[in-house]
């Protein structure tokens, strides 16, 4: 592994470090900077539009979606260029959050299946954020098992009427258009039968309700289709593939997820930096530095893990499953950090609101929203079955219902 810049990168990196100093929103620096992890808001400003203004000034000056091709509002860079810029971008990449699911897997998957005429239509805008997609995936009954979805989608002419509900779909509030994966053909085995489309989300019939959160945010909805119309011109691949193109989806999810893992180890550090325990400076705990070195040494693991899969993007290779490891640690980390801080906080750590609770309640936040990570983009026992299966090559998980028609499996109120 050599980690050193090449002359290019370096002369990119320097040119990526000048733009940003020069037009980056620094008035909010600090803020982002401050920002607990899962629930950056800024005060007096609206994150939406800050994001998008940050998002269009990136896409005019040519640094928005880096990798994608210049017809599609993208750069044309190198995967490492786009490594380099975002470790340059650092705290203002916080203001892309509202971007990661149409950046990271819809415009993936409409680059590989969408015609060359919605391409440069669609794409431009989605790089530049004046549009936001989502993603229709999960369901009630169709979560770490997608191909288990009941959503139907009936043709009718040149159309096809869909009829359904989605759940945990993020951003669909404030979302122009999504990806949206149907059942087409309930008598074939659950994978064969399904088939993928993209649709406006202001479409008749497509009512959107937001899922209120633990931490008091409502960052995902519950979407339901009722004779929903979407011409067959916006289907995604051949009717009935909708899993092969599911499957560019979830691999761009695990790719985007995996590539910016936090793990609240650095705010921990500094919280006990400056914390005075009953018998003197956290830091000089004997009990406190052991659970800080075991943290130590798994953001390290982390971080050499993620700068091998740097080093593949330099020499030209895509990372692999072993990509799931990052979430899988870092989750549970950022989970257990949060509660040893508040454990650390005593009686105070109860207390969440941020304008009353110690740190404007960084680790209350962080705490509460760690089981969300620890399911978005793959629960942990999926990522598991991944590394099991597909890293380490261990037998495959039993999956009784493969090749059973979809109608034929037995269940409870179809
Ligand atoms: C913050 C957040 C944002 C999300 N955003 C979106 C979005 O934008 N669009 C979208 O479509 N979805 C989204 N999701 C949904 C997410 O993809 C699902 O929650 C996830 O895939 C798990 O599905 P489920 O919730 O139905 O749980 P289930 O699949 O029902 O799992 C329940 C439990 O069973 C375990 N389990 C399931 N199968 C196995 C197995 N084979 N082996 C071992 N254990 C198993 C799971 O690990 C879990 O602990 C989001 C979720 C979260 C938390």
């Amino acid at each position: 592994m050599n980690f050193d810049d090449t002359p290019q990168e370096a002369a990119f990196r320097a040119e990526a470090k000048a733009w940003i100093a020069a037009n980056a929103p620094a008035q909010y620096k600090d803020e982002l900077a401050k920002a607990s992890l899962g629930r950056v808001q800024l005060k007096g400003a609206n994150i939406l539009e800050v994001g998008k203004a940050w998002q269009k000034k990136k896409a005019e000056a040519g640094w928005a979606c880096l990798h994608w091709p210049k017809d599609y509002g993208g750069r044309g860079a190198t995967p490492i260029e786009r490594v380099i810029w975002q470790q340059e971008e650092g705290v203002y990449g916080k203001l892309s959050g509202l971007f990661i699911i149409g950046h990271g897997m819809c415009g993936p998957t409409m680059m590989a299946y969408a015609s060359e005429d919605q391409k440069r239509h669609y794409l431009p805008p989605l790089a530049s954020g004046e549009k936001v997609w989502c993603q229709l995936f999960s369901e009630p009954a169709g979560g770490s098992d997608v191909a288990g979805l009941r959503t139907r989608a009936e043709r009718d002419g040149g159309d096809w009427i869909i009829n359904g509900q989605k759940i945990w779909t993020s951003g669909a509030h404030y979302s122009d258009y999504g990806i949206l994966i149907t059942r087409t053909d309930p008598t074939v085995p659950k994978h064969k039968g399904l088939t993928m489309f993209f649709l406006d989300m202001k479409s008749p019939g497509v009512e959107i309700k937001p899922i209120k959160q633990a931490n008091g945010q409502a960052e995902f909805n519950e979407v339901y289709f009722t004779n929903v119309r979407i011409p067959d011109a916006q289907r995604l691949g051949a009717v009935g593939d909708g899993w092969n193109v599911s499957l560019t989806t979830l691999m761009n999810e695990r790719m985007s997820i995996g590539a910016n893992v936090a793990t609240g180890f650095p705010e921990l550090f500094a919280f006990c930096a400056n914390l005075t325990l009953a018998d003197g400076p956290a830091l000089d705990d004997r009990a406190v530095r052991s659970k800080l070195a075991n943290w130590a040494v798994r953001t390290s693991g982390l971080k050499y893990t993620s700068f091998r899969a740097i080093s593949a993007l330099s020499r030209g290779e895509r990372p692999g499953p072993e990509n799931s490891i990052g979430k899988l640690v870092a989750g549970a980390m950022i989970q257990d950090i949060a509660t040893y801080a508040l454990d650390l906080q005593g009686a105070a750590g109860v207390v969440s609101s941020p304008e009353q609770a110690e740190l404007g309640g960084k680790f209350q936040a962080m705490l509460l929203r760690s089981p969300a990570t620890r399911v978005e983009g793959g629960t942990d026992e999926i990522l598991r079955n991944i590394i099991a299966e597909r890293v380490l090559g261990l037998p495959g998980d039993i999956r009784v219902d493969k090749d059973v028609p979809f109608n034929k499996i037995p269940t409870k109120g179809r």
